[in-house]
């Protein structure tokens, strides 16, 4: 049995009021929803001030990104192990960072081992562009993004492996995936972790579907077999959305 697991991802977006008062409207939402993992992911410097606010309610909180080194000279980055005390999670990989900021696989792969290495758990993003889909290679893409971003990742660390199915024209676009396409994907990962990990580290791994994820498509979403949760952007600005979110996940872990 796999815990859902729902996260938000809230990008660069919140003042400190905006962002500590989410994290209450939210935590007084979903608190008591206890067969779901939850999770809000703020701006860097949010994450103490939101993890206040959020502490003893069941909720954590994740980081956006990191650097793969443990320390050094690399201004204006931030390592796993200063992101660990404070997260449960930390999100690689996400496609606004492989296509705003160029981040290759190469790169991915050691942060990836970075956040396992740190003891957190990491969401590793994976996904196609448009014309990835359109010229019949999406499988192909995702396929190299978790064999290279998933490169240095032990069988013993895979527990503390989610990875978030996000097509690229998903994201933001208000264009969500079909249910179909989300699940033939989910199901496809799955098969790829099973071919490197085999099937029982295959059959416990978590997969969430990200990409214009609402309250009125979520309930779809979690109905796959293969999907274990969503990753949400936009919507989880909204505590009223997230909750519904996250509560449409509840539903069927019951
Ligand atoms: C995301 O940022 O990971 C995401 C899925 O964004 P949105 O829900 O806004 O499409």
């Amino acid at each position: 049995m796999r815990t859902l697991i729902v996260a938000g991802n809230w990008k660069m977006n919140t003042s400190l009021d905006e962002a500590t008062r989410l994290a209450s409207d939210v935590r007084s939402k979903i608190s008591a929803v206890d067969n779901v993992e939850r999770i809000l992911i703020p701006p860097f410097p949010w994450i103490i001030p939101v993890g206040e606010v959020i502490a003893g309610s069941g909720i954590t909180v994740g980081a956006q990104n990191c650097y793969s080194e443990p320390s050094g000279a690399f201004t204006g980055e931030v390592a796993a192990e200063m992101l660990s005390p404070h997260c449960s999670h930390v999100v690689v990989g996400h496609s606004e960072r492989r296509h705003v900021f160029g981040e290759t696989d190469e790169e991915v792969a050691g942060k990836v081992k970075a956040v396992l290495r740190s003891g957190a758990g990491v969401i590793l993003c994976v996904g196609e562009t448009l014309a990835e889909r359109d010229s019949g290679s999406a499988q192909d893409v995702v396929r190299v993004q978790l064999s290279r971003g998933l490169e240095g990742a032990t069988d013993d660390e895979m527990d503390r492996v989610v990875v978030a199915y996000e097509p690229v024209w998903a994201i933001g676009t208000g264009k969500a995936a079909s249910v179909d396409d989300a699940q033939e994907m989910a199901h496809f990962v799955r098969l790829t972790i099973a071919e490197r990990f085999g099937q029982t580290i295959a059959n416990g791994l978590r997969i969430q579907y990200g990409g214009s994820v609402k309250s009125e498509n979520a309930h779809s979403f979690m109905l796959c077999p293969d999907v274990d949760g969503a990753l949400v952007g936009g919507a989880s600005l909204d505590s009223d959305e997230f909750a519904a979110i996250v509560n449409a996940a509840a539903g069927e872990s019951n």
